[in-house]
């Protein structure tokens, strides 16, 4: 934990701007494979919710894709998951028992580094079945990401969009993901020369990455937070940085109009106020917050 920590305590102010790049969803369309193929499967079978499993994908994937949620910590994830599939009218219907993560519910609200090895150290002092069924299932999408995600490309206007960036700003992944996927990530598309540090699910929430590596470092209107998901926004928040959404469904767009548009802003100090307003507003009008009319008969 130390040692990579001070990964991000060592982040050198080379220029006078800083940009923060969320990966998953983000840089890399990936969130789609990993959820769908590797995430929900584990669910469906660690959670023994086979008898319900159409239900369970529904809501796993309204939770880590469609939704406000989209992008939280994965035991976060669980915790909402399990909540909402509870009151899911197809599991009422069956009564399937559908667990309630007690134990692992009252770790993520105490603990601020939800990782593997957080949840480990928990399990050493008090091992309890809820805590021991989460890792067992972590561990199984540890394994399916490793075995099926492989050959993900960052969408087509993210390498010249990095290159632009470099040119005017200190850059550091800003992720919820294990620091060795994204590492591999980045190195395999051959854009990791492009960030100084990257920093994932070991080393914090990424409002603490933000904090560590930018805050009152550079000035509030020279920090910008790119990500595809609330939680990203937020982050930006805790800190008074800007923020520039990667709308879910819409990526490429997106990633076109920073590099035409909000990156010249940003560097010209126009982007806070009503430019950075519509963005938001767009942002916020594509992700519901709750199933209601999402999900069916929920
Ligand atoms: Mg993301």
């Amino acid at each position: 934990m130390t040692d990579i920590l001070e990964r991000i305590r060592s982040f050198e102010k080379t220029k006078d701007f800083f940009i923060g790049i969320d990966s998953d969803g983000c840089v890399f369309d990936s969130m789609g494979v990993k959820h769908k193929e590797c995430f929900c499967p584990a669910f469906i079978n660690v959670m023994n919710l086979q008898g319900v499993s159409d239900a369970a994908r529904e809501v796993w994937e309204f939770v880590n894709l469609f939704s406000k949620t989209r992008g939280i910590n994965r035991f976060k994830a669980l915790i909402l998951s399990l909540d909402f599939l509870r009151e899911h009218p197809e599991v009422k219907k069956r009564g399937v028992e559908v667990p309630r993560m007690d134990a692992l519910r009252e770790w993520t609200e105490r603990e601020s580094a939800l990782g593997m090895s957080g949840l480990l150290r928990e399990i050493d002092e008090h091992p309890h079945p809820d805590l021991l069924q989460a890792r067992d299932w972590s561990e199984e999408v540890n394994l399916a990401v490793g075995r099926i995600v492989r050959n993900l490309a960052p969408f087509p206007a993210v390498p010249d969009a990095l290159k632009q960036m470099v040119r005017h700003a200190d850059t550091m992944v800003v992720s919820q993901t294990p620091v060795a996927n994204i590492e591999h990530e980045w190195k395999e598309n051959g854009i990791h020369d492009y960030v100084q540090t990257i920093a994932g699910q070991e080393m914090g929430s990424k409002a603490f990455h933000l904090k560590t590596a930018a805050y009152e470092r550079y000035e509030p209107s020279s920090i910008l937070m790119i990500g595809d998901a609330p939680g990203d926004y937020s982050a930006a928040q805790e800190i008074g940085a800007l923020f520039y959404p990667i709308i879910p469904g819409g990526e490429e767009t997106a990633w076109r109009r920073f590099v035409d548009e909000a990156l010249p802003a940003f560097l010209d100090g126009k982007y806070r106020g009503e430019y950075e307003k519509s963005l938001l507003d767009d942002f916020h009008r594509s992700l519901p917050s709750t199933p209601h009319g999402i999900i069916h008969d929920f």
